[in-house]
């Protein structure tokens, strides 16, 4: 069993992932950056360790340094949140010659999945359906074989980074005339961006759905899939509200999506916690997109709604370290129900009247929401300064309800609650988009923030 665990994070997923800990038995290390040392996770941890400036390149994502503060501190393993280096196949592999449990998957399945043209071709060999399109890199882009081929797909399509992510560097293309400054546009992005100008090209699915299957699966080989989440509600394809269940999805259909994405972690001998993401058309077909071989922001939507073998009080981090000190998962799929409705809205300090535009600085007034079916995942408080270095989340509110109208009261009731001042933050947004008409009858695809809410801002 791990004895003391490292954090090789920051901000709200850090704490989530202490508190965990805590509840285990595992004594913590927080690691921080010279700008977050007031940071709670720096506060809540048994111990804690400056690893660098405030630059995360330099600090939460300095290999050396993260593994020097291990040593230091005797931690005998890592968990390294999402983001930063929670998907780097070579941490993975330092962590393994260091003698490190990392609480993860293994650098193989990591590599496998990193690759998303790779993953799709292991999706397809394991009989899980894959958007169409062509799963090989574009190297020419003046090629008349690639013009060919893209027609048989029919426009409109995507062209999409293979070593993406965070909703980055993606084009849709509309017409023949426009394929190749797309292309070379998006091979000079993506270079810039992941360091790589692989990119791929798959037919752009209209009006679709972001549904997720949150897995697990243990080192011996048991794995078992959850109710889906729906993470529709996207800017710049980027997940701003997420709700489990789906309310498209019927038992039938969850049962295939779900074993789809447990077919697919089979085949690359998965452990650890992962998400197996699809796109479903309005006719209820999915296709696979691409594997998060980590612990995702939206996690805790999973959490609240299922029910396992008749309990609530899931924790899918304590799962995932105890799968990584090598025990066994403790129930399968069908002793999962769904119980009631989660939703979860990001709270990013930034201004949703001024294009989003990111909003650091020192917090004023702070009141948490609470009450019945209420969550609140956050690292901030009173007086405490958001850094400008870092990512844009600043408290994840998660509700659960009885069915989704209940679940969407109590949001609109908790953001109501929340009150912030110094900052601007997306909760006048997350109201406007809840009291929605379509919202409210669940009429969600990824472009319904351009249908029904740029407009009216
Ligand atoms: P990333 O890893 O950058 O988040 P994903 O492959 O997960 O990229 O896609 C992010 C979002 O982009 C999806 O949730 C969806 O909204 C949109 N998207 C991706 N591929 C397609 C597609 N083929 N058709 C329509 N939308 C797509």
């Amino acid at each position: 069993m791990i004895k003391k665990l490292l954090i090789a994070n920051r901000g709200e997923i850090a704490v989530r992932v202490i508190r965990a800990a805590k509840e285990l038995g595992i004594k913590t290390v927080a690691i921080y950056s010279e700008v977050d040392k007031d940071c709670l996770h720096t506060i809540l941890a048994d111990e804690k360790i400056c690893i660098g400036p405030g630059p995360a390149t330099e600090s939460y994502l300095s290999i050396p340094n993260i593994i020097s503060a291990c040593e230091a501190t005797g931690a005998d393993a890592i968990h390294p949140g999402y983001g930063f280096l929670s998907e780097n196949t070579y941490f993975a592999e330092v962590c393994e010659a260091c003698n490190i449990t990392f609480v993860g998957p293994s650098k193989e399945s990591i590599e496998k999945m990193g690759d998303k043209i790779e993953a799709k071709r292991i999706a397809k060999k394991a009989g899980v359906p894959v958007v169409p399109g062509i799963e090989e890199e574009i190297k020419d882009p003046d090629d008349p074989e690639l013009i060919k081929e893209v027609k048989k797909i029919g426009f409109p399509v995507i062209i999409k980074a293979a070593l993406g992510g965070g909703g980055k560097g993606m084009r849709i293309v509309n017409s023949e005339e426009s394929l190749k400054i797309a292309l070379l546009t998006a091979m000079e992005e993506s270079k810039k961006a992941f360091g790589s100008d692989k990119v791929y090209i798959e037919k752009y699915i209209e009006e679709p759905k972001h549904i997720e299957i949150q897995i697990l699966a243990d080192k011996k080989g048991n794995i078992v899939y959850f109710p889906e989440r729906d993470c529709s509600i996207q800017r710049r394809h980027q997940k701003l509200i997420e709700e489990s269940p789906c309310p498209m999805i019927d038992e039938k259909l969850r049962k295939k999506i779900g074993r789809a994405a447990a077919k697919l972690a089979e085949e690359i001998n998965y452990y650890s916690a992962g998400t197996v993401e699809f796109i479903m058309d309005k006719k209820g077909n999915f296709y696979f997109m691409e594997m998060n071989t980590r612990i995702q922001v939206e996690h805790p939507v999973t959490e609240l709604v299922s029910v396992v073998k008749g309990k609530r009080g899931l924790d899918l981090v304590k799962e995932q370290i105890l799968i990584a000190s090598g025990e066994k998962i403790k129930f399968s799929s069908e002793d999962i129900a769904i119980g009631g409705h989660s939703i979860e809205c990001r709270i990013n300090a930034e201004d949703p009247d001024k294009d989003f535009l990111p909003s650091p600085g020192k917090i004023e007034n702070l009141i948490l929401p609470g009450g019945n079916g209420v969550r609140i995942d956050t690292h901030i408080y009173s007086g405490y300064t958001i850094p400008t270095f870092y990512d844009s989340l600043i408290a994840k509110l998660i509700v659960i309800g009885s069915n989704r109208q209940e679940a969407i009261r109590k949001m609109l009731r908790a953001l109501d609650e929340f009150k912030i001042s110094g900052i601007k933050t997306t909760i006048p947004f997350h109201k406007k988009v809840l009291q929605t008409q379509a919202f409210m009858e669940g009429d969600v695809y990824t472009n319904f923030l351009q249908k029904y809410i740029y407009e009216q801002i």
